[in-house]
């Protein structure tokens, strides 16, 4: 073969692979073998060029299959490793999720007050952390229970960022409260209690603020990433993970922190993963080490909370760190 003719027969299949490949992105046609097949009669009746139709047939079904290397509905998950090998990154104010360093986030569990918040990121800023957490929205298990202080909180937050140079997250619990609290933070989170509120997943998935999505408390390891399949499908792309514990018939512990969903999530899925020691043990004398299992078992970052008088906080008050506790927490951490 003439070098010229290898170079244009390349080119030819160059372009067939590509396209193969573009094909295979767009996933498969339907569900179910009837479809497919009903699919397959309508392209082979349609198509009079030389290419026999059983060839067309195989090479149409192996196309499927490429495509359907998933949870089984028949499409490529785009929160998937098949979707994309490389471990995503979220960028937040200058620091990365996901990235090569850990990534902790601390903080209160509701903003109460300006001065309860500016105290913990004084605190954290000297630590040379980089994000602060606080709740300004609070759903609560009872509804007499501190609600959290809403757009005040949201405000109070995003002054924070802009005194001491942290990053904010905080939780939003309805789709309304999406462009109400972008300009005030820099990742949503999504609470347990919300992991299925799709209606919510859809509307954060619009946005391009990062979204950190919380496992449900009865949610298995696929319905939370189906739950993050509907915020990358709407567009949105910066998606954190994270292990919040789930329940049992373990009362010894708040919830019982699953730490085989960490690398069950880090293999399925190219997002970060996080594990929040606070509402997954409730016990803080256990929180150390349960941070150190997540970090060995592949978590990109920790999640805890901190409160200046943990005895007189409004929410969480028995979980909550004191800054001596935190500072021996934070230190015992690799
Ligand atoms: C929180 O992090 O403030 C919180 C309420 O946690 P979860 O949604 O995991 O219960
Ligand atoms: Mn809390």
């Amino acid at each position: 073969m003439t070098d010229s003719r290898e170079d244009e027969l390349l080119e030819i299949d160059m372009k067939l692979l590509n396209l193969m490949d573009d094909r295979i992105q767009k996933g498969r046609v339907a569900r179910d073998d009837v479809n497919e097949t009903a699919y397959i009669q309508k392209l082979t009746a349609n198509y009079d060029g030389t290419v026999p139709k059983e060839f067309v047939e195989k090479l149409i079904r192996s196309l499927f299959n490429e495509s359907g290397k998933d949870c089984g509905t028949g499409q490529r998950m785009l929160y998937s490793r098949e979707f994309k090998s490389s471990d995503t990154i979220v960028e937040v104010y200058g620091h990365e999720i996901g990235g090569q360093e850990t990534m902790n986030i601390f903080g209160p569990c509701a903003v109460e007050s300006y001065s309860q918040t500016a105290e913990v990121a004084a605190m954290l800023k000297e630590k040379g952390l980089g994000i602060i957490r606080g709740g300004a929205y609070k759903p609560r298990t009872s509804p007499y229970d501190f609600q959290g202080l809403g757009k005040e909180g949201l405000k109070i937050l995003s002054r924070i960022r802009e005194e001491y140079g942290l990053a904010v997250i905080s939780e939003i619990t309805a789709p309304g409260h999406v462009e109400l609290a972008r300009p005030h933070l820099d990742i949503f989170q999504i609470g347990a209690r919300n992991m299925q509120n799709f209606e919510l997943l859809k509307a954060v998935g619009r946005s391009s603020t990062p979204v950190l999505l919380k496992r449900g408390m009865s949610a298995t390891v696929e319905e939370f990433l189906y739950a993050a399949e509907y915020i990358l499908a709407e567009g949105n792309p910066r998606v954190i993970l994270c292990e919040r514990g789930i329940r049992t018939y373990e009362k010894s512990t708040r919830n019982t922190l699953d730490i085989s969903a960490v690398p069950l999530l880090k293999q399925a899925t190219h997002l970060p993963v996080m594990v929040d020691v606070t509402h997954s043990t409730g016990r803080k004398e256990i929180m150390a080490e349960c941070a150190k299992a997540a970090l060995a078992a592949g978590a990109d970052g920790i999640m805890a909370e901190v409160h200046p008088a943990p005895d007189v906080a409004l929410s969480d008050s028995k979980q909550q760190m004191s800054f001596a506790e935190f500072d021996d927490f934070y230190t015992n951490l690799p």
